[in-house]
This record gives structure tokens, sequence and C-alpha cells, in this order.
């Protein structure tokens, strides 16, 4: 672990004590690997400050898994209840297709979305976040297969057998090759004909620009609100992933920056790190990562964003925040 290690002095890191001035509401995290183990993955998220984490439970990149170590899971879950770690997120791997229209890597994509569902309840995670799947030019149906899918997963699954209940997050897409998601409309239709109270939403910042949503100033931003509202309800947006953008407004490439050097760029987080339905929400950075530094200093630059209270202020309290029952920002928590 090198986490111990000094971060890369950058011209944009705020003083080390605005973040001890923060609103307690908002939760800011990172991905980490949880190679040597879930505990000590824990450890690793508090030593980068995080108050909220994401892991792989295996590896996103291949089908086989190895039986889950419960005495490590049971020590993280501890340890993340000593230190204050909430949620706990875990990301599906990337080989689940439920929008295949291929019979075998359908039926194995559901095997193993069932598995992973089993494995967050071993592990107590909040959320395991899924990409839906993607389907080949010209197909109509894959909506169709996923919303099969899902509830023979969830069926399969019922929560009374659980201690945790896991919550299935499906995350909006780049919409790159054929991704589905990429439409906040799609994952509300997704959410509607699967009807479970076990379904939310990850809103990925870098895919949201990508799929054409305007998140570059706040006016953009509060379009796109309103957008994700109207389609899946706001309140079903439980994660946020924090990532900047390598490619424009409507590229339909999913190449994730660091926070505030791509194309939604410092303006465009201020703008979301201070929105007032949004700040509430827990975030997590999925940012290129070379070493700690690279967190650290995205970490920074959000915390940084989210104290820089001026937009919150100006913001009108609109018809949207009185449905979700919110007021103005009271003075205690107005920040600098
Ligand atoms: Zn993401
Ligand atoms: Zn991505």
């Amino acid at each position: 672990m090198t986490s111990r290690s000094k971060p890369a002095r950058s011209g944009a890191a705020p003083p080390a004590t605005r973040s001890a001035i923060l609103p307690e509401s908002i939760r800011v995290g990172a991905h980490v690997s949880i190679a040597g183990g879930l505990a000590k993955a824990v450890y690793h998220a508090r030593a980068l400050g995080c108050h909220t984490m994401q892991v792989f439970s295996k590896s996103p990149r291949g089908w086989a898994a190895r039986p889950l170590d419960q005495k490590d899971a049971d020590r993280a879950l501890r340890l993340r209840h000593e230190v204050g770690i909430s949620p706990f997120i875990v990301h599906a791997p990337y080989l689940i297709n439920l929008a295949s229209a291929h019979p075998a890597l359908y039926e194995k994509s559901i095997v193993a979305l069932a598995d992973e569902l089993d494995r967050c309840d071993a592990m107590g995670a909040d959320f395991l976040v899924l990409h839906v799947g993607s389907v080949q030019a010209e197909q109509t149906d894959g909506i169709d297969r996923v919303v099969e899918a899902l509830k023979r997963v969830l069926e399969h699954q019922p929560s009374r057998s659980l201690r945790f209940s896991t919550m299935v997050l499906l995350e909006n897409t780049a919409g790159e090759r054929g991704e589905v998601g990429a439409r906040f409309e799609e994952l509300g239709e997704i959410m509607h004909r699967v009807g479970s109270d076990r379904m939310g939403v990850c809103l990925d910042t870098c895919h949201t620009l990508a799929a054409g949503y305007d998140v570059t100033t706040p006016v953009g931003v509060e379009t796109v609100v309103r957008a994700i509202d109207r389609a899946v309800g706001l309140s079903s947006v439980k994660v946020i992933h924090a990532n900047d953008s390598k490619k424009g407004l409507g590229c339909r490439v999913d190449r994730h920056q660091h926070i505030g050097l791509g194309e939604i760029g410092l303006n465009g987080f201020r703008a979301l790190l201070t929105h007032p339905l949004l700040r509430r929400i827990p975030m997590v950075l999925e940012t290129p990562k070379t070493s700690d530094a690279d967190d650290l200093r995205n970490l920074r630059t959000l915390r940084r964003l989210a104290a820089s209270a001026s937009h919150v202020t100006d913001f009108p309290l609109t018809r949207l925040q009185e449905k979700h029952g919110q007021r103005r920002e009271s003075q205690r928590d107005r920040i600098g």
C-alpha cells in the first residue's frame, strides 16, 4: 500500500483545513483495489480520507471468482462501521451483458449477476453498480432482455433470504458500441418494468456528458437534474461516479479524466457538487490512477469545489426542490 506517500503538489490543491469545514452531508470516496483483501481495502480507503468506497468483488474482466473469505468480509464490515465509511459500493464485472441476444452469454450473465449479488450480501454491500449491457446494431429488444434478466435475478434472491438486501444500481452509460442505458428514459423504463424496490440508479458524470447531457454549467446541470427526475425520479439516484471526461459533449466515448482536467471541467464539477439536490448523494471517483497521489488530488478537488457554496445560494428554490422537501441551505450549512 502506497497510501502514505505524499501526493504530488498541485497548483489547485486547497488548504488542508478546508475539508474540516465540509458539511456533514457531503460524502466523497474512491474506487479502491481489493488486492490483499477487503479489510485492507477499507484501511486504504480510510488512509485516502474516503467517507464512501467502491470495489470490484473479483476481477472485473473475468468470469471466474475465488470464493469470498467470509472472515475478511466480516472484519471489513466492522472496520467500515468503526471508521464511518458508508455506503459501501460494489461494481459488477464488465462481462455481464443482460441485453445480449446470444443465448449462452445471456444465461451466463444472469448466473454471474446472481452470484455477484450473493457476494454483495456476504460483504454487507449497500449497492451493486451494474452496466446493463449492450446490443448489436439494429437490435431494438435489448431492454426487453434486460428487464427479463433482472426479474429472474431478483426473484432468485428474494430479499427475505438476505442479511443486507443490496440494491442494484443501473449505471447510465456513454452509449458506446450499442450500450443500453445512455438515455435516462431507458433506465426509467427498465426500473418501471422490473418494478422492484431493490433497484436504483448510479449517475456517472463522464457518461452523462458523453451521452449528450451538458453538465458543464449550472444551467446545464439544472436541466439534467430535471431530466433525471422526470425519467427515473431523483430519489432513485443513490450514487454518483465523479469522473471528468476526456472527450466532449455527445461523443459517446467512455474515457475518464481527472476532475477538472477534462471536458466537464472545474466549472461543471462546481455546479454538480453545489447543486442542492446532488450534493447529498455519495460520490465515488473512478478517475485515472497511477498512484494514490491521483486519488488524493482528485478527492481534494471535489471537496474544495463542494465547499465553494456560491452556486448553492444562487440557485432559485425551484418546484423540483420543493417537491423533494428541501429549502434553501441554512446559514449553518453555508461555507466560505
Ligand atoms: Zn462509472
Ligand atoms: Zn466509464
